[in-house]
């Protein structure tokens, strides 16, 4: 419990956010060294870089109990493959501005085509659903397929 503040050494805002990160459930901001963490199946989670972690997600909490109530709600979360398609789907599509081609979509997502249309409309679906609900979107799905 010694190092509490920021790094007396100053090269380094990036070391200070990293020794911290919050409760998923309570947002309490913990020192990493406190945390407890499980990993549970997550058909919304894809992995910065690593398609091996997709589908995983990784949760932080701050007390056992919290950490138990999170693992409770990933748990009865249904794992849906469109989901996770779509989410290697939009991470694929994070640097494009332009539309790209379906078959380089799933080239890029590490999907068949297929599975690369399936994840696009059940994006484009949830989509539409969102503007159902709450009307005008913010517009800012750059490099969605058609
Ligand atoms: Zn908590």
């Amino acid at each position: 419990m010694e190092h509490y503040g920021p790094p007396a050494d100053g090269d380094a805002g990036a070391h200070d956010a990293s020794a911290y990160d919050l409760c998923d459930h309570c947002g309490r901001v913990v020192l990493d060294e406190d945390l407890l963490g499980a990993l549970v199946p997550d058909s919304s989670a894809v992995h910065v870089s690593d398609p091996q972690l997709d589908g995983k997600r990784v949760l932080t909490a701050c007390s056992a109990e919290h950490l138990a109530a999170l693992v409770e709600v990933y748990r009865s979360r249904p794992f849906v493959r469109e989901e996770q398609w779509a989410a290697k789907v939009c991470r694929a599509l994070g640097d494009y501005d332009e539309p790209v081609p379906l078959a380089v979509v799933a080239e890029l997502s590490g999907l068949s085509v297929d599975q690369a249309q399936q994840g696009v409309d059940w994006h484009n679906a949830r989509a539409r659903e969102w503007r159902a609900e709450y009307g005008d979107p913010d517009a800012s799905g750059g490099g969605a397929v058609d």
